[in-house]
């Protein structure tokens, strides 16, 4: 990701590197706003004529006054005149008019891009693989897709637009101007191309600046998000580390400012002596006409044409230099944009999948699984091997880190393990297509996700293949123990949840678990898988709630992580986890009479729970 870094590019590699992509952006501008570019491409057409067609008329105009003022003032000699100032006039206001209209144009193709592209990131988000959102490159990635990406092809269109407008022109009045020497033309590109490279070269550098310092800029926007977002902010006060962060955040920023403002320095000087260059290009050929025009070999109207097409001429080519060296630095930062575009999911579904599972017979296996997280040396599960039969309730238990949650992330095939399978009734999860085996399955994760929305849309996002019944919504929320909180709350299903838009409503960890859970059950799936589903709940809360699981899930194939043992009890069967190894499973009372790891958990659990215990309770 950081092969720029310190690398020689040559010079040539910098310029044809970028064809690729300013090809992906016209055709990205193409698709994004269609006949708006049709009319952007006219529009600027008539934009390029008419300053040649007011130089044409200004000799004419310049021409005819001579001529009319020798001949004697009067309406027949200074007609010509009249007709080429109201020609020169009508002109203006087309220009005026044009521009106006080229203007809304653009703002309507500016909108139409962005959207544009904010659809293909939050698409492209989606698709990439969980693991993507474990790596740092992934991030570091991201940010550059996502840094002014929504204003660079606009930026890029309007750029764009000046070099051809301007090109047109600066041909057209070339054609005017040849005549009286040919070399000037080719003088006057010369006056410009230092200028060019110069502008050229530094916005490479800059784009290589600002690729090299990713990971500060992201530190620096983590910095800022400590700040002003409502999670972090209990903690910074207690701990006093407001002034922490802002050092951090300080020092960041000085050392960025400081390497920055070293690159703007150098770039305004090399563009100075470069300007210079062009300017004494403009001063000998303007001298030379002024020179034959004096000799009596041009005509003033001459002299006017040469002057306004020699300076308009090179007024245009160094807009034309700038706005080209804008095109490639905009679309050097496009660059990024598409390199995430082109991001490639892994786990993708099989060509030709088999129909989804819409009930288990047999059952949940896992058959000799190796699973180590990417990027990780450590192995999270070990030639792992378990049944969950179905239509039963299995409980998982065991230490922090023995690899409880990764089960229920390879059952959802966030990641495929390195080795072994995972089966629904005998037939390995990845023949089935990734949408077909994640509608089958309810699922409830260890950290439940809170919606800024209405309870009702906060449960029905559960199932949008259709839209969910008030019944059905009011059914899931009581199967998770939530349908009483609901309805103590301001407007009951209608409340707005969440403390980011004006009237909402926040709730505790437990209320929003359960907001979750309901959630989860929406979906008739025929696998549920719960992750601590009762790890906010209080003791009485959590039996009721397992009672009501017990009536959800018959039929269905249930897997529950948990650590609280008064509720793994009530499974009908109990594995034990240890260092990503099944290391005991039965019944409650079969572990208990095995007087293992279980037993002995079981006994610490339930002496710590005596303990905490209050006196006269
Ligand atoms: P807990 O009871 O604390 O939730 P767990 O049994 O659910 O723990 P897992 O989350 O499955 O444990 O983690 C199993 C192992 O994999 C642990 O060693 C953990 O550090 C590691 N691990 C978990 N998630 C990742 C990840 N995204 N990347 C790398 N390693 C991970």
């Amino acid at each position: 990701m950081t092969e720029l870094r310190g690398k020689k590019v040559p010079l040539l590699k910098k310029w044809t590197g970028q064809i690729p992509y300013l090809v992906r952006t016209a055709k990205l501008i193409w698709v994004s706003t269609r006949e708006w570019s049709i009319f952007w491409a006219a529009i600027l057409i008539v934009l390029a004529v008419l300053p040649v067609a007011t130089v044409v008329w200004m000799k004419a105009l310049v021409d005819s006054l001579v001529n009319g003022l020798r001949a004697g003032t009067s309406w027949t000699t200074m007609q010509p005149a009249v007709v080429y100032g109201s020609l020169i006039l009508t002109t203006s206001l087309i220009t005026e008019l044009a521009h106006s209209t080229l203007e809304w144009i653009r703002a309507m193709q500016a909108e139409l891009i962005q959207d544009y592209i904010s659809a293909r990131v939050h698409q492209k988000s989606v698709e990439v693989d969980l693991a993507f959102y474990e790596s740092p490159d992934y991030y570091d990635s991201l940010y550059r897709a996502r840094d002014d990406a929504n204003t660079r092809p606009a930026l890029l269109l309007e750029h764009l637009g000046a070099v051809i407008q301007n090109t047109i022109t600066v041909v057209l009045l070339t054609l005017l101007i040849v005549r009286y020497s040919p070399w000037m033309m080719l003088a006057m590109a010369f006056s410009v191309v230092p200028a060019f490279f110069v502008v050229a070269h530094y916005n490479w550098l800059q784009h290589r600046w600002w690729r090299d310092t990713t990971v500060e800029r992201r530190w620096i926007q983590y910095y800022d998000q400590k700040f002003t977002t409502a999670a972090a902010a209990p903690e910074i006060r207690l701990f006093h580390l407001g002034p922490f962060f802002q050092a951090a955040f300080e020092a960041l920023r000085t050392n960025l400012r400081s390497q920055r403002l070293q690159l703007i320095r150098k770039q305004s000087l090399s563009r100075m002596i470069a300007a210079l260059a062009g300017m004494g290009v403009v001063g000998i050929t303007l001298g030379w006409m002024g020179w034959r025009t004096f000799r009596g070999s041009a005509t003033l109207g001459d002299l006017t044409l040469f002057y306004q097409a020699i300076v308009g001429g090179q007024s245009l080519m160094r807009s034309i230099t700038a706005s080209l060296t804008q095109v490639y630095g905009n679309s050097l930062f496009l660059g990024e944009f598409f390199a995430f575009l082109d991001l490639k999911p892994k786990i993708v579904s099989p060509k030709q999948p088999l129909p989804g599972p819409s009930v288990l017979r047999e059952g949940i296996g896992f058959r000799n699984v190796t699973f180590c997280y990417p990027g990780s040396e450590r192995t999270a599960l070990q030639n792992f091997d378990l049944v969950v039969p179905a239509g039963k309730i299995v409980a998982i238990v065991g230490p922090n880190g023995a690899g409880k949650s990764t089960l229920i992330k390879l059952l959802c095939r966030f990641y495929d393990p390195q080795t072994g399978s995972i089966t629904f009734d005998g037939r390995d999860i990845r023949h089935f297509s990734i949408d077909d085996l994640r509608s089958s399955l309810s699922v409830l994760f260890q950290v439940p996700v809170s919606y800024d929305a209405p309870v009702s849309d906060n449960i029905a996002i559960g199932d949008v293949t259709s839209p969910s019944s008030p019944e059905a919504i009011e059914a899931a929320a009581r199967s998770a123990g939530a349908h009483e909180m609901i309805s103590c709350l301001p407007n009951g299903y209608s409340t707005l949840l969440g403390k980011s838009f004006a009237n909402g409503t926040d709730l505790s960890g437990g209320e929003w678990q359960r907001i979750a859970m309901a959630r989860a059950f929406l979906r008739e799936a025929p696998v549920i898988l719960l992750d601590e589903p009762t790890s906010f709940m209080d003791s009485w809360a959590e039996l009721e709630w397992f009672d009501h699981l017990r009536v959800l899930s018959k039929g269905r194939t249930t897997l529950m992580i948990t650590h609280r043992f008064t509720i793994a009890m009530r499974a009908d069967w109990i594995q034990v986890m240890k260092d990503g190894r099944i290391i005991e499973s039965g019944t409650h009372e079969m572990l208990i009479r095995q007087d293992g790891f279980y037993a002995q958990s079981w006994r610490d659990q339930m002496e710590a729970s005596q303990r905490a215990v209050p006196v006269g309770v």
